[in-house]
């Protein structure tokens, strides 16, 4: 599927990203957000501006390889991660780039986010691994995440933040969105239990692999 109605991608680009700045998820001018606008071209944040003040023709669009198409702006730093994460992943058409504070902060201390405690979670995202820290806006980046874009629709990236993918903006901004709730819920059950809670149980999970394939 091909997104051909720019006038609306771009309202709906703007719209995830004040949702993002609104909900703490980022500060500041951090994050980045891209879609495919078609088969060849990106549209993508450009870098330095805070995200929830985008106007729509702050929006850059570039290829493939990253070369600005349209636009007179630098587009983000971390342009390389997300060409990587297109060029691997067809299924993919949005990418959301955040720094959410709780999961952010699992990863500072050394906690892997446990998305097999919680079955929505679970069902709807799946395994979220914490790619190694790399340093920010280089080719490290790219080379951390790499190994993990099979087959995951969310990453967590070490002492940086959070990666989403989704078929739409909106669902890479939701996938985001769940996550840091989630990991709410995962460190009130530690302050509570003074522990990591259990994984569900193999029946749990059983039952949760049937629905996913009844596509529920
Ligand atoms: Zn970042």
């Amino acid at each position: 599927m091909i997104r051909e109605d720019s006038q609306r991608l771009i309202a709906e680009f703007i719209r995830v990203c004040q949702k993002l700045h609104r909900a703490g998820l980022i500060a500041a001018t951090d994050g980045n957000v891209s879609c495919r606008f078609s088969a060849e071209l990106l549209y993508i944040t450009p870098s330095g501006l805070p995200k929830g003040d985008l106007q729509a023709g702050d929006i850059l669009t570039v290829d493939m390889e990253g070369l600005v198409v349209e636009g007179s702006r630098k587009p983000s730093s971390e342009i390389r991660m997300h060409l990587l994460v297109y060029r691997n992943r067809p299924d993919v058409f949005a990418i959301v780039h955040a720094h959410p504070p709780m999961l952010t902060a699992l990863t500072l201390a050394g906690i892997p986010f446990q998305a097999d405690c919680l079955p929505e979670v679970w069902l709807t995202i799946g395994s979220v691994p914490t790619a190694p820290y790399a340093t920010p806006s280089t080719e490290e980046v790219p080379q951390s995440i790499a190994p993990f874009l099979e087959s995951h629709e969310a990453l967590l990236l070490e002492r940086h933040g959070s990666l989403t993918f989704g078929r739409t903006l909106n669902e890479a901004y939701l996938r985001l969105e769940k996550l840091e709730h989630a990991a709410h819920t995962l460190f009130y059950a530690y302050l509570l239990k003074q522990k990591m809670p259990l994984p569900l149980s193999l029946e749990a999970m059983k039952k949760l692999e049937e629905l996913g394939k009844m596509g529920m």
